[in-house]
């Protein structure tokens, strides 16, 4: 689930800085920078989907992710001076450049950038990376979770809701004790003990042939995949619950997974080891995972506002 880091091959690519194609090896930042300093930077992960009948490149979701990026900045109070169109714009060149088609993931940053302090509004700088980005090998399978014993951070304190780099500290500490005592990943609660999400990704549960899902006051991000999820379990006629989960639900569910663009549709099988459910993955996980696979790759009719294509033919 987590991200693709840096490859031999990545260092062969370029990036966008500020709107300028560089080499990878020259998209550098300062020391004494804030972003580097203070962790203040601001992100979008984001997938490209091939779609091989129609030999096309689709970005999913861009235009939401460009939103959310864009109310990170502002709530950040990062003075930015570039458009979003700037990004988008970017995003589809360096797609281009590199020639991707094939599965891809795609990193949009804005940093402070300069030398300063954490209080500086600027200079911001952004900066645009896509690199390949296969299928995560446990989407099948699904994966054991456990509860951390670590917090989300609050929206009072270091708002999820805002996608910053400093904000992944919290999920660093809840991934490393969770594949520390052997398990694949974290379910962490939120500052009022209710479910919150996970390091990397959104948490849902089916009970009783119930979606539920926490609210999104209830501490996390407001996730885009989340929101693709809702979307399609409504046109499939499954009754939806945005609200506080308890922890005890967890160990309840028929079904649970991890839901983020990174992750996809993550089965969890299990929970602090108690199955979930049967604990292999469970029939409502398996077609909304479907649903979304289709949704993403452009396949049937789902949905085709929801991708960007990067190819013209
Ligand atoms: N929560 C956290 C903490 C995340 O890092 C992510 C991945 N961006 C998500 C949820 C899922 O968000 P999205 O569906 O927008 O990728």
């Amino acid at each position: 689930m987590s991200d693709a880091l840096p490859t031999e091959s990545a260092k062969t690519r370029q990036m966008v800085v500020n709107g300028t194609t560089v080499p990878f090896a020259d998209a550098t930042v300062h020391l004494m920078s804030p972003a580097m300093r203070y962790g203040l930077n601001v992100f979008e992960g984001l997938r490209g989907y091939w779609n091989d009948d129609e030999r096309q490149l689709y970005i999913f979701r861009l235009q939401e992710h460009l939103e959310r990026f864009d109310q990170s900045i502002r709530l950040l109070r990062f003075k930015a001076e570039f458009r979003m169109d700037a990004i988008a714009d970017a995003t589809l060149g360096l797609l281009r450049a590199d020639n991707h088609r094939a599965n891809c993931h795609i990193r949009t940053t804005a940093y402070l950038d300069g030398i300063g302090e954490h209080h500086v509004t600027g200079p911001v700088s952004w900066m645009v990376y896509a690199g390949p980005r296969p299928r995560g090998k446990k989407v099948e399978s699904g994966i054991a979770a456990h509860v951390s014993t670590w917090r989300r951070m609050s929206d009072n304190a270091l708002p999820p809701r805002i996608k910053c780099g400093a904000n992944y500290a919290n999920a660093r500490l809840a991934r490393f004790q969770a594949q520390i005592d052997g398990y694949d990943d974290a379910i962490m609660l939120n500052d009022e003990g209710k479910v919150g999400e996970g390091p990397g990704a959104c948490i849902f549960i089916v009970r009783k042939n119930k979606l539920i899902t926490p609210s999104v006051t209830s501490g996390i991000l407001e996730s885009i995949t989340r929101d693709t999820i809702l979307t399609l379990a409504q046109d499939r006629g499954i009754s939806i619950e945005e609200r506080a989960v308890d922890r005890t639900e967890l160990y309840a569910s028929d079904e649970a997974f991890f839901a983020g663009s990174a992750a996809e549709v993550l089965p969890i099988i299990s929970i602090d080891r108690l199955p979930v459910g049967s604990g292999a993955v469970g029939p409502v996980t398996s077609l909304l995972q479907k649903d979304y696979f289709d949704a993403v790759e452009g396949r049937g009719n789902l949905e085709k506002s929801w991708l960007t294509p990067v190819w013209n033919t």
